[in-house]
């Protein structure tokens, strides 16, 4: 096929859809107000601010479709564009996605369970909040809120104050804490004439707010199909078309919606090494109007994020993959900075078993050289 993607955004996102996109014929056109961002070796860069409407109606022109590859670009940005060229996802699904007040009120609306929550935006209103949830709750501010930043935990009345001198001057919602058994999430794709195909649910491990590892399948077909129904209330309720992701805690064998990404997830990253079709391909086919491909998985997968610099092990194995093709190494080319998301390695075996000790045998040869202590991440994967 042949037509140009327009994609609001050029993070490691952006990138592997590109990947993704070019052997299909399709071509790329980027816009990013960074000027090294790290998909613009796959097509033309628009270097521009999120609201510069000359730029943005440059990406629509030179666009058969636009898409985003994250969740903060200005609604109005993807309005704009969508009277030149169409927009997919829906800028709808942004605007409920940006603010936690509405996407929670959303969800609830649509009968998928989630925590208790309330509206913050003074103090009497957080101590009224917390007598009503109770303690520990959780809070956090409404928008532009990633990766555990911008929120909080309280466990004791004392905390209150403290919370309240950090966040106090966003407007804040109030959550109940859960103590979750696991985190997982559902990854469906949706296409233009409504048919949706899923991947399997995905366990997810996350470090200081942030996704470390992610299992795929998190094998349970009650769980599975659960989910899948969640997810579809979404899908249907937005008209959506492209890659969703609902983030969920499992607890006493019940699924609690935490929030969703009107984009491709990171925890859907082991789809193109472990899955019939990555959720960069059909995010890719849906917003393009192709027929889907199937999600389904072909091997256990355990994708692990790599933070601050690739380790110096995946440089020379990403040169010579076949000595070890069940270890897929993905290097976004970033610069290295601590705590900065610069690739992830993919761990792919048939079995479970084999999986783990695949996994438990780089886990040893990586060593602390990531940031992140593989070792540990390991034993609490092995512990639904
Ligand atoms: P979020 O930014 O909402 O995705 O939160 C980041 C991480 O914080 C989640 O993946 C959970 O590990 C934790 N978290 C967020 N909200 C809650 C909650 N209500 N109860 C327990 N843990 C939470």
């Amino acid at each position: 096929m042949t037509g140009t993607v327009g994609i609001l955004g050029a993070g490691q996102l952006a990138r592997m859809l590109a990947q993704a996109g070019k052997p299909m014929g399709l071509d790329f056109i980027f816009l990013d107000p960074a000027e090294d961002a790290c998909a613009a070796e796959y097509g033309e860069h628009i270097c521009a601010a999120w609201d510069d409407e000359a730029a943005l109606k440059k990406l629509g022109r030179q666009s058969d479709v636009v898409t985003f590859d994250f969740e903060n670009v200005p609604e109005a940005s993807a309005s704009l564009i969508e009277s030149l060229c169409p927009v997919y996802p829906p800028p709808r699904a942004l605007y409920k996605s940006q603010d936690r007040l509405r996407e929670k009120t959303m969800m609830q609306d649509l009968g998928i369970p989630v925590a208790p929550f309330h509206a913050v935006s003074s103090r009497p209103e957080l101590k009224a909040a917390v007598e009503q949830i109770g303690l520990p709750c959780v809070l956090k501010t409404r928008r532009f809120g990633y990766d555990g930043k911008g929120q909080a935990v309280l466990r004791f009345e004392e905390d209150l104050e403290r919370v309240w001198q950090d966040l106090g001057d966003s407007d804040l919602i109030c959550e109940g804490f859960v103590p979750f058994d696991a985190e997982c999430s559902i990854i469906a794709a949706r296409g233009l004439d409504g048919r949706t195909v899923y991947w399997p649910l995905t366990r997810n491990l996350h470090r200081d707010g942030v996704l470390a590892a992610s299992v795929a399948p998190f094998f349970d077909s009650g769980l599975q199909a659960k989910a899948e129904a969640l997810v579809q209330r979404l899908l249907d309720h937005l008209d959506y078309t492209g890659v969703l992701a609902l983030e969920l805690f499992l607890k006493d064998g019940e699924l609690l919606a935490n929030e969703f990404a009107p984009r491709v997830h990171n925890s859907g990253h082991w789809s193109i090494d472990g899955a019939r079709s990555s959720q960069f391909d059909n995010h890719l086919r849906a917003i393009c109007g192709l027929p889907l491909g199937d999600a389904g998985h072909t091997s256990h997968s355990l994708m692990f994020n790599l933070l601050g610099e690739m380790p110096s092990m995946a440089k020379r194995r990403m040169s010579t993959p076949q000595s070890e093709p069940d270890v897929h190494w993905h290097d976004y080319q970033k610069t290295p900075r601590a705590g900065r998301k610069i690739g992830h390695v993919t761990v792919t075996a048939e079995t479970e078993g084999g999986l783990r000790a695949t996994a438990a045998q780089l886990a040893g040869k990586l060593g602390v050289t990531a940031e992140l202590n593989l070792e540990a991440v390991m034993q609490d994967v092995s512990t639904p």
